[in-house]
């Protein structure tokens, strides 16, 4: 099968890969109907995250099953499925709580990589969610947008407590950050204020529900929010960008009681012990449990409800995956979508 591999910083290639086999009888085989390329693929992309030699790229995904090992009973081939980024047994104790990315047998789908035409995807029963028939054609990139940046998004908005009668801001503008907005907003957020500087973001954001445009970043951000909301801070405050400047305007754009929802994957982040002390903030994030949300979230896309796929405003065959990359590394796409 052709598949996307990365063989040092900025030297992404498409190129012959082992066809994937069943291994344990957990598993289950798909083909990919549409994968992507994540804004987390760029830290490997820029060099940020050391590498060591060809790693094959790619965590998102949806498609079709093609064959299943003997101990699968919940998903069948043939049918179209949506899996999370990390696979999950979802019977544990860590994931009966809610938490299938912290589960004690997850695996990685990333170092399986599903920017390919196919993927094996382990834990298949605890792991993938199917759709209740094949989806229209239009339709697939909202199912592949829950396997990771709406369900990130989600829990995103869920860890900061956004919901009825609260306002929250949400920083950075990628994917996960416009679809935490539009969380946000189903989760009955009152005002959702978008910190944004970029003008087809902001659109899209506004589209997905947001009330206020932030354009300030930094510090400079934080007490623009300060000054939206009588001197406070915002309710909720979703982090979906990942570095020391985004994670302190996230904590310092939140009021004292106030809620901060971490999903961007922190880089050399380190927060002042002191002033977070006397913040009163509460943090809580990591690699969102993408699992917990799956079936609403494919309920709500089939039902014509949420229209995350709006994300994706580049569209490239498998095969020109290297320009995805370049695309959305010069920020010239929010997200690219890849057609195997
Ligand atoms: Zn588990």
């Amino acid at each position: 099968m052709r598949g996307t591999v990365l063989h040092a910083p900025g030297d992404i290639r498409v190129e012959d890969r082992p066809d994937p086999k069943i291994v344990e009888p957990t598993d289950a085989i798909i083909r990919l109907s549409a994968t992507c390329i994540c804004g987390s693929d760029l830290w490997p992309y820029r060099g940020i995250d050391g590498s060591d030699g060809p790693a094959p790229m790619g965590h998102e995904y949806c498609g079709i099953v093609e064959e299943v090992g003997s101990d699968v009973t919940t998903v069948r081939p043939g049918q179209f499925v949506v899996g999370s980024f990390f696979a999950s047994d979802n019977t544990c104790e860590i994931c009966r709580a809610g938490y299938q990315s912290s589960c004690v047998h997850r695996e990685p789908v990333g170092a399986i990589g599903t920017q390919a035409e196919y993927a094996r995807i382990p834990l298949a029963d605890g792991t993938l969610v199917a759709t209740p028939e094949m989806p229209p054609q239009d339709m697939v990139p909202d199912l592949l947008s829950a396997s990771d940046v709406l369900g990130t998004g989600w829990f995103g908005a869920e860890a900061a407590e956004a919901g009825s009668g609260k306002t929250v801001a949400v920083v950075g503008d990628g994917a996960v950050g416009l679809l935490a907005v539009l969380a946000a907003r189903q989760l009955g957020a009152e005002r959702i204020i978008a910190m944004s500087r970029h003008e087809p973001r902001q659109r899209l954001a506004e589209e997905f529900g947001a009330t206020e445009i932030v354009t300030e970043r930094g510090d400079e951000g934080a007490q623009r929010i300060k000054e939206l909301t009588d001197g406070l801070g915002a309710h909720s405050v979703v982090e979906a960008v990942g570095t020391q400047e985004s994670m302190m305007q996230a904590i310092r754009s939140t009021r004292a009681g106030g809620h901060v929802g971490f999903v961007g994957v922190l880089h050399g982040v380190e927060i002042p012990g002191q002033e977070f002390f006397f913040s009163h903030v509460h943090l809580h994030g990591g690699p969102a449990p993408v699992r917990r949300f799956l079936p609403e979230l494919i309920d709500l896309i089939w039902n014509r409800e949420i229209e995350p796929g709006k994300v994706f405003d580049l569209t490239l065959p498998l095969e020109e995956a290297a320009e995805g990359y370049r695309a959305m590394d010069e920020r010239r796409a929010i997200k690219t979508l890849l057609r195997p």
